[in-house]
């Protein structure tokens, strides 16, 4: 089913042996407790040679995450068969969000998100064809196409239960009442107005949407988007990490440069970036200095 889904088996060979080294990297960084500055000290050091095949593969990683917004010949992307499957997915799951607001998106269950779409001619019925689109990637080994992060999500129907969560008026995100709340809470204490909270709470409709406009504008590169996008089912932001950013500075704060922000060295001074993806990070996301990670 899935290779109807994903491209050509040949990029699918090389997929195999790009996530098994993946692979191999993670449980060796992991097993031996190493830390990501000797992580990253490791990937330096292995750089300065070109015989071994392991040492062409990290810095192949090494580069694919420092640019992680190129694609690359061995990206997965969505086969040319399903396009107009995935590029009618797109353009529906947009049009559900601007009928039910941005905001409320960010919450919203895929049964609730079907059943406003089938209520509502402005956003129509999800078709079969579209709904099996979307529990193959849902429940498809995001590791396939270069994503290592754990799942966060069992199911597609997972639903964000309005009263553990609170909606942040001024900021526009939700955030969940425990741990989260709190957290910001402290944050906006100790740094004050500057520091906003860019995204919140997302569900796994507000996840596909991020993710698939992300392939979507990159020609349904599936690799590309993992590289700075969770999965649908594979986002933190479901659990309760959040996003911040620094007042005026807009879409930078999604940038290597927020960490130039008085913002981000505050909260490094204060210790409250407990990042999620780190500098060299061996999940295959870019460096992501502005996700605060919760639990
Ligand atoms: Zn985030």
């Amino acid at each position: 089913m899935i290779k109807k889904l994903l491209s050509s088996g040949r990029f699918l060979e090389k997929q195999v042996k790009r996530r098994d080294f993946l692979k191999i990297l993670a449980l060796s960084a992991l097993g031996s407790g190493m830390a990501s500055e000797a992580f990253a000290k490791k990937f330096a050091v292995y750089t300065g040679s070109i015989s071994d095949p392991i040492d062409d593969h990290i810095r192949d990683y090494l580069y694919k995450m420092k640019n992680f917004d190129s694609p690359n010949r061995d990206d997965i992307r969505i086969n040319r068969e399903v396009y107009h499957t995935f590029k009618s997915t797109v353009k529906r799951l947009n049009r559900l969000q601007s009928l039910v607001g941005h905001g409320r998106f960010h919450i919203l269950g895929l049964d609730e998100g079907l059943r406003f779409a089938r209520k509502y001619p402005v956003v129509g019925k999800f078709p079969r064809e579209e709904l099996d689109l979307m529990e193959e990637l849902f429940y498809k080994d995001a590791a396939e196409y270069g994503f290592l992060g754990e799942k966060t999500l069992s199911g597609l129907t997972d639903r964000i239960k309005k009263g553990d969560v609170i909606y942040m008026r001024s900021q526009g995100n939700y955030l969940y009442r425990e741990h989260s709340l709190e957290t910001f809470n402290k944050i906006r204490q100790q740094v004050g107005e500057s520091v906003t909270l860019t995204s919140g709470v997302r569900g796994v409709m507000k996840q596909f949407l991020l993710f698939l406009n992300k392939a979507y504008k990159n020609q349904g590169n599936l690799s590309l988007a993992s590289r700075s996008l969770a999965p649908p089912g594979y986002s933190f932001h479901a659990n309760g990490d959040f996003d911040v950013g620094q007042a005026g500075f807009g879409a930078l704060n999604f940038t290597d440069r927020f960490t130039s922000t008085d913002v981000y060295n505050i909260l490094c001074d204060l210790g409250y970036l407990r990042l999620r993806y780190e500098l060299n990070n061996r999940l295959g996301v870019r460096f992501e200095p502005w996700h605060i990670r919760i639990t």
